[in-house]
């Protein structure tokens, strides 16, 4: 849902800013579609019953490349990529506390004709962006998540965080850890 509106807001600051020339709101709403390789953005909402995780990455962390797959070992890559995607629990392991179970997964990018794209991606480039929900019983225990994205997407080298839950808002980024440790869950943890 935050998703959405977020989408929104930017169309809404493109618009005005062409209507009233005012070139900071055009930096503010291309800063917002961000498209660097390496780095993926993702906010975590903490609302009620649920912990929503907000993913949007260039696609060429997720395959290696930015376009429909031609060849059969790309298609595969990306069969791969979509099915671990699908298997978010096994991405990401939310603090036990909070007690989570997977539920639904959006996954949406216009080079691979899958859900609702954003119309507004950079020229030449493509974005893999994708919804997470997890239905938990105690949603608001939650102060970690271990993130596995670092050991599955070897183009990743940085996440960009923002966490919203009922203990505020927290800004986190994570890199690539050297070497080896690269295999082992990054923990995205906040709150006391
Ligand atoms: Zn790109």
């Amino acid at each position: 849902m935050k998703h959405i509106r977020l989408r929104r807001i930017s169309g809404l600051a493109i618009a005005t800013a062409l209507f009233a020339a005012a070139p900071f709101l055009s930096a503010q709403a291309q800063q917002q579609h961000a498209h660097v390789h390496g780095q993926m953005k993702l906010d975590v909402a903490i609302d009620g019953p649920t912990v929503v995780i907000d993913m949007e990455s260039p696609l060429d962390n997720i395959v290696g490349f930015e376009r429909a797959p031609k060849t059969d070992a790309e298609k595969a890559t990306v069969e791969a990529a979509v099915a671990q995607l699908r298997a978010a629990d096994k991405l990401f392991t939310i603090d036990p506390a909070a007690n989570c179970k997977l539920g639904p997964v959006d996954l949406r990018s216009g080079a691979l004709g899958l859900g609702n794209p954003d119309p507004n991606e950079p020229p030449g480039h493509a974005d893999l962006d994708a919804t997470f929900s997890f239905n938990c019983t105690n949603a608001g225990a939650a102060k970690f998540i271990d993130l596995n994205l670092f050991s599955v997407f070897k183009g990743l080298r940085q996440i960009d965080s923002q966490i919203a839950s009922s203990q505020g808002q927290f800004k986190r980024q994570l890199k690539r850890p050297a070497g080896a440790q690269a295999a082992q869950p990054a923990r995205l943890s906040w709150g006391k």
